[in-house]
């Protein structure tokens, strides 16, 4: 439920009302526009009395919000609500470049990419440590020692840092960095979002390979309901019965999540198509359909990569990416 509140309200009824609606056990989510209040009430709202509220001088109108993810939803938040990472922004009007290689190899390949990246025009540096494979067989990642050079790579560069969390039990090792990523796998991992969203740091949250866009938002809303409000939703690619790629980039999920919800919106063009020639093209999709940011895998040396060197771009490739999404970004009206 959604009460929306007059700009010239009296502040003694206002805080009546908060105090009501604490006692019923709901909590809320406030957000102030230029010409009115929109407060949103988490919880089970099925006794408040939506006749009872919409009497009362100070409010302006009062609905019923039909959809199950609520703190996610624009109509709770009509703002777009911007993360930030130091002086880094993703969401509102400015565009972010993630960039960085699939896994973490070893401190001179990190540092070396890190630095290209960042001479290219990243924002932040992304770098598997703990690498969901589907084979057992397939290399791990680097873990600890991994989220170890993450950390050197970012006192080398000062890029913020963003890697993928598997398990709650590697928490601790996650402090010193700067955004958590939710793989796509792990999309429903309830458990997890719950120990992520606790955590107090902004998350990446990649879509499922098989998500709906509403089974993601209500990813979003369970770490959302742990207290965690800078979750950045990451398109990352479907699986459809199409094969000349490795997943189908669903573009369109895009302004579907525009409309739905106020959270950042960034798109995966590497795991999305599997295909390093694709990603230029998919990026300035992305760009054009609207979203905060790309986050692309960039590897000093592709044919040697450890994981996903087919997808992953040369820093070059990189720098040519970022020259022609700009020139995407410009025609939209978005900032880098
Ligand atoms: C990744 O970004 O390294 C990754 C494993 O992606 P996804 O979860 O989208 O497959
Ligand atoms: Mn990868």
């Amino acid at each position: 439920m959604i009460i929306v509140l007059k700009k010239d309200r009296d502040e003694s009824q206002y805080k009546h009302l908060l105090e009501w609606i604490k006692s019923l056990g709901l909590k809320t989510d406030i957000s102030e526009g230029e010409n009115s209040l929109v407060m949103g009430l988490v919880g089970d709202t099925s006794r408040v009395d939506i006749d009872l509220v919409r009497s009362l001088d100070i409010v302006e109108d009062v609905k019923r919000i039909q959809e199950p993810f609520k703190m996610a939803n624009r109509k709770f938040h009509p703002e777009d609500t911007v993360v930030k990472i130091g002086d880094v922004e993703i969401g509102g009007g400015t565009f972010a470049y993630i960039a960085g290689p699939c896994s973490v190899e070893s401190e001179a390949q990190i540092i070396e990419v890190a630095a290209a990246v960042k001479a290219a025009g990243a924002k932040i540096l992304r770098g598997g440590a703990f690498k969901p494979r589907t084979s057992p067989y397939a290399f791990q990642g680097l873990r600890d020692e991994g989220i170890r050079l993450l950390l050197r790579a970012k006192e080398e560069t000062g890029l913020p840092i963003v890697t993928e969390i598997m398990s709650e039990v590697h928490i601790d090792l996650f402090r010193d960095l700067d955004i958590v990523q939710i793989g796509a796998r792990d999309m429903q991992n309830f458990e997890l979002l719950k120990a992520v969203g606790k955590m107090g740091k902004p998350v990446v949250l990649k879509r499922g390979i098989a998500a709906t866009v509403q089974e993601w938002l209500m990813s979003a809303e369970y770490l959302m309901s742990e207290g965690c409000h800078d979750v950045i939703l990451c398109e990352r690619g479907i699986r459809t019965y199409e094969t000349s790629t490795r997943n189908t980039l669903d573009i369109s999920a895009v302004p579907v999540l525009k409309e739905l919800t106020h959270l950042p919106v960034i798109v995966d063009p590497s795991h999305a198509s599997g295909v390093a020639r694709y990603v230029k093209p998919l990026s300035k999709a992305a760009a054009a359909a609207g979203a905060d940011g790309v986050m692309i895998e960039v590897h000093n040396d592709p044919p040697r990569a450890l994981c996903d060197g087919a997808q992953s771009l040369r820093p070059e490739q990189f720098r040519d990416v970022v020259t022609e999404v700009n020139e995407v970004l410009k025609a939209v009206g978005k900032r880098v």
